[in-house]
Order: structure tokens, then sequence, then C-alpha cells
């Protein structure tokens, strides 16, 4: 029998509305009949933006978002972007968004897992840039009211913090929210780990979720193993982007150099 699986084809959907959450987070929400299927409950799940690529026609290039939420019933699934704050060569992602109106047309394929901690764990450690944010903020609405942690957001700007803030009455008392501000992502790639590495520990054991550009996610990483925080079954610890790389090479970089 062959175990060749077909790729499922792909959502055409439309841009339905465009609003800023923040200066560098803008909030997408995509509509279309195509929709009427897909499953509920997917929020931190990562769907794929399909774009043409000009310089191989017939090879599309594809881009990962995650899901902040989506509605079968009205046909709705929310995207929030970052707005990259150093964007002199933008990628095909960046682009579209810069220029997308209502009533654009975006393919879409997915979804893959969702990116959920471990409810089990003693206590809570979320660590992410703005890519990350919309997945760390589905994992903070899962907590029990009684959790305890710290959650770390990456942002180049105080005034980011509005993209998270919406929801800030969903935080769980105990869990401390800490904001680093970086004008240049992907520049000072110890700083999340930094901040990380000077708190104290609560009781038990952690489960750590991090996901950021790949030299700060390596740098935190390889602490995370020096300090034996949490085992790989108690962690999720991802790259979203690489400073100065089109995905398809961080791709490489990540599988080379986080997977070791
Ligand atoms: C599972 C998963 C979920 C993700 N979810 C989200 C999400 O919900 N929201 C979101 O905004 N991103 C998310 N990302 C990250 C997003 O896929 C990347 O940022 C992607 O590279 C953007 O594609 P692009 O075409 O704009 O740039 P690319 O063509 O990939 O790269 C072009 C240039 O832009 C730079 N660049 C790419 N991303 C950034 C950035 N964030 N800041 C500064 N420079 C950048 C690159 O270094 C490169 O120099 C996710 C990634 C993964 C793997």
């Amino acid at each position: 029998m062959s175990t060749y699986m077909a790729r499922p084809p792909a959502r055409e959907l439309f841009v339905k509305s465009i609003e800023s959450l923040s200066p560098h987070m803008k909030r997408v929400v995509l509509t279309g009949e195509s929709l009427s299927d897909f499953p509920p409950d997917q929020a931190s799940a990562y769907i794929k933006l399909i774009f043409d690529n000009p310089a191989m026609p017939g090879k599309p290039l594809r881009r990962s978002y995650t899901v902040v939420s989506s509605d079968q019933r009205a046909r709705h699934l929310t995207i929030d972007f970052a707005v990259h704050p150093d964007a002199c060569d933008q990628g095909p992602a960046a682009r579209w968004l810069e220029d997308a109106r209502i009533g654009d047309p975006i393919s879409v394929s997915g979804p893959g897992p969702t990116k959920l901690v471990d409810l089990d764990a003693d206590w809570f450690v979320l660590v992410g840039d703005l890519t990350a944010l919309p997945a760390i903020r589905a994992n903070i609405e899962i907590l029990p009211a009684h959790a305890e942690g710290y959650v770390i957001l990456e942002i180049p700007h105080q005034d980011d913090q509005q993209s998270l803030l919406l929801e800030a009455s969903l935080i769980p008392k105990g869990m401390e929210l800490i904001w680093v501000i970086n004008p240049h992502p992907g520049q000072q790639k110890e700083l999340l780990k930094e901040t990380l590495a000077n708190l104290p520990h609560f009781p038990g054991d952690p489960y750590l979720w991090a996901a950021s550009e790949l030299n700060a996610v390596l740098e935190i990483r390889n602490w995370v193993n020096e300090e034996s925080l949490a085992p790989r079954s108690s962690r999720y610890i991802s790259s979203y982007w690489q400073l100065g790389l089109p995905d398809e090479a961080h791709k490489i970089q990540k599988k080379e150099r986080l997977s070791e």
C-alpha cells in the first residue's frame, strides 16, 4: 500500500479587515467559504501563507503564522503579524502585509499542531518576541488561575505592550509579566536569556515555552541545558525566524543548529 499522502488543497481566502494593535503588530482577519471545515480550537497552531515565487514560478514561497482564533461559522481566521522595524530586505510576507487591502486574496494551508504548555507542570516560563506573542497569548489563556511563573516578552518599543495588554486581565496573578525592549529585533541575542537567567525559580518542575529569532533561542536552549531547567519533555523551544536570512535558509540553519 502506498504511504504517499497528497497535501490537502490550500484554502483560498480574502482579507476581511486589517487593524493596528500596536506600532509593530497588525491583526488581519481572513475570510472565505473554505473556512467552513477549518477545525475549531486551533489557537497557537501554525498555518502557512502561500506566495507566488517570481524567481521560480511553480515553487511557491511559504511562511508560517500562528492562528490567533478561528470561527468556522463566521468563516473567520485571525492572524497577528509582527511588523519588522529594520525592514530593508523584506520577504514575501512582509511585502504582502505592507500592501494588503480589504478583499485581497491569499492562499493558506494548515493548520499544523497546537503548541501548548503541559498544564501538569508546577510552574511556567513563556518567552518570546513579537512573532511568538500570538502563541504565548494562547498559552496564557489556558493557564489555570493559580499558575505561577514568568512571561518574558521582547518588543521593539514600549507602545507594543498594547498588543498583549488587551488581554492583561487574563494573565494569572502569579505569572509575572516582564517586558524587554529591543528596538532592533534579532540583535542582542542574549537579552531574553539574560532576563531569564536573573529570575528566581519556583519550587518544582517548570514547563518552558520559548520562540524567537534563531540566535536568541540558541542562547536560551544552551542556558536551559546548562541549568538542567526543563527536560526535553517539558519544553518547546523553536526558532521562528533568523536575522538576515529568508525563511528557506533559516529552516536549514534551524535543523542544523537547534535540533542537534
Ligand atoms: C511556527 C511559527 C509560527 C509563527 N507565527 C508568527 C506569527 O504569528 N506572527 C508573525 O509575525 N510571525 C510569525 N512567525 C515568523 C514568520 O514566519 C517569519 O518572521 C517569516 O520569516 C516572515 O516572512 P517574510 O516573508 O516577511 O520574511 P523572510 O523572507 O523569511 O525574510 C526576509 C528578511 O526579513 C527578516 N525577518 C523575518 N522575520 C522578521 C522579524 N520578525 N523581525 C525582523 N526581521 C525579520 C529576515 O531576517 C530576512 O532578512 C512564525 C514562525 C513559525 C515557524
